[in-house]
């Protein structure tokens, strides 16, 4: 058996599946294993605590099994080291064998149903929660004859429900093996890469249309793959994510920048921040704030010159901690801007609760820009919202002198885009940012942004 069917394969459930599928031989009919797992628990336990998490998970059972058919068996996943204990409710996850299936479909109508079933609003201990489950789905005899394989199989759907933003069912496909082991040699290799140094940052400017002038960069990894080249993060960001690489490789984009911007003030440059992105992983390490602090202490730099990049999905993965963490900073004197803004759920109350710095108009915005009414009318919106909260406010991805217009003669002057710099590496930024230091760079600038 592999670790993994290993890990489902808990004796009374294979014993059970084993049943449904000597019964299904003989009937000719359908056979589905569904693995489900509920969204975010370790938050969900994280803000509830061991004893009301229990009893939130029982409830999430209860509610699966009322779903069902008798004839259908639900396990309630325990962990490989206990032999038999159905009713030890230690993880998240649940094993389901729907038998006497006529066709597919019947196994998405029950999969849906369970899901529902799943996302109807608990009340613990005073608080309302809003779960949310994902399944996988493997079908018998199509999708594997023995019990290893379905359960393998049903484990592979569901993984792909989580990576395609939870909340949903998904059928195995067999293209979905490939994709996992392409991730896993994917993981190998940025694992290697972090230990060789493949990695490495390039920096894009912030301009200051008024002037002309650099007053900020932001720092943006890239991985020099062995055999692919140059990799720009949409290629490796989500594996980093999954496979928690994103900690030590955020750790390194932190040094790296932090070093690099005090270089550039030690050669004579004026101090900007420097803007690093963060994700809502690194957030969720409990020692967060100390590697921020100790990467300050060891590089040298300031803390008002390094500004940390934050999306909305970190707010939204758990609002009470990173108010927490983002105010311990702000403490220590870093900046905090906010990235991407609007593409999210945008919500007004992270800008009521929380004290940023900075807000990054996001380019799906800009490359609209003027013609778009709409567009043109929301982020005019932005811009008056910003200035109100006193927030400096950037627009990220201009590229032409139309848009760059737009938003200066809106009360947005702050800039970023291929338009006025590409990221590039520092010593190419050194150039750039020397040239925009000697006289009429401000006319040089808006001149060579294309049309
Ligand atoms: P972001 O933080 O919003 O960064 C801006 C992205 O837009 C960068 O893509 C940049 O190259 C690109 N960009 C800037 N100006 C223009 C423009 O005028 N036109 C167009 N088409 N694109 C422009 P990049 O470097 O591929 O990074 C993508 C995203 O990956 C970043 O979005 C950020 O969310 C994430 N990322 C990059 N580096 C890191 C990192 O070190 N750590 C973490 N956690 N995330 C990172
Ligand atoms: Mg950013
Ligand atoms: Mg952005």
């Amino acid at each position: 058996m592999t670790p993994l069917a290993q890990r489902i394969l808990t004796p009374l459930f294979r014993e059970q599946l084993d049943l449904m599928l000597r019964l299904a031989r003989r009937n000719g009919t359908l056979t589905a294993v569904v693995m489900a797992d509920t969204d975010d628990f370790r938050r969900i336990k994280n803000s509830l605590g061991h004893r009301q998490s229990d009893a939130f998970i029982k409830t999430v059972a209860l509610r699966l099994a009322a779903a069902l058919r008798d004839s259908d068996v639900l396990i309630v996943h325990a962990t490989a080291d206990s032999k038999s204990s159905v009713a030890r409710v230690t993880g998240s996850e649940f094993a389901i064998v729907l038998g006497g299936l006529n066709e597919p479909h019947g196994a998405l109508r029950v999969a849906q149903r369970l899901r529902e079933a799943a996302g109807a609003p608990v009340t613990i201990g005073g608080s309302e929660i809003f779960p949310s489950m994902s399944l996988g789905v493997a079908l018998f005899p199509g999708d594997g004859e023995t019990s290893e394989l379905l359960s393998e199989h049903a484990e592979l759907a569901l993984g792909q429900a989580k990576d395609g933003g939870k909340n949903q069912v998904r059928f195995y496909d067999s293209s979905m093996e490939r994709r996992a082991s392409d991730r896993l040699s994917l993981e190998s290799s940025l694992r290697h890469a972090i230990e060789e140094r493949e990695l490495f940052p390039v920096y894009q400017p912030r301009i200051d249309a008024r002037t002309g002038l650099v007053c900020g960069i932001e720092a943006l990894v890239r991985w020099r793959h062995p055999e692919r080249g140059v990799l720009a993060p949409a290629e490796f960001l989500e594996v980093a994510e999954r496979s928690r690489l994103i900690v030590p490789l955020g750790e390194y984009m932190l040094e790296a920048a932090c070093r690099q911007n005090l270089a550039w003030q030690q050669a004579g440059l004026p101090g900007v921040p420097m803007s690093v992105n963060i994700s809502a992983t690194q957030v969720a390490q409990p020692d967060f704030v100390h590697t921020i602090a100790r990467v300050l202490e060891q590089t040298g730099l300031r803390p008002e010159w390094l500004e940390l990049e934050i999306t909305e999905s970190v707010m939204m993965q758990d609002a009470a901690v990173a108010s927490r963490v983002f105010l311990d900073l702000k403490k220590m004197g870093v900046r905090i801007s906010i990235d991407d803004f609007g593409t999210g759920f945008a919500s007004l109350s992270y800008l009521r609760d929380f004290d940023f710095d900075v807000l990054k108009i996001d380019r799906s915005f800009v490359s609209g820009l003027p013609r778009e009414t709409r567009t043109a009318a929301l982020t005019c919106a932005i811009i008056e919202l910003s200035r109100r909260l006193g927030l400096d406010v950037v627009a990220e991805g201009v590229e032409n002198a139309a848009q760059a217009t737009f938003l200066d003669n809106n009360g947005c002057h702050l800039m970023q885009g291929f338009g006025y710099c590409k990221p590039i590496v520092a010593d190419e930024l050194s150039l750039f940012w020397a040239e925009c230091m000697t006289p009429h760079s401000q006319q040089r600038l808006a001149a060579a942004l294309p049309a």
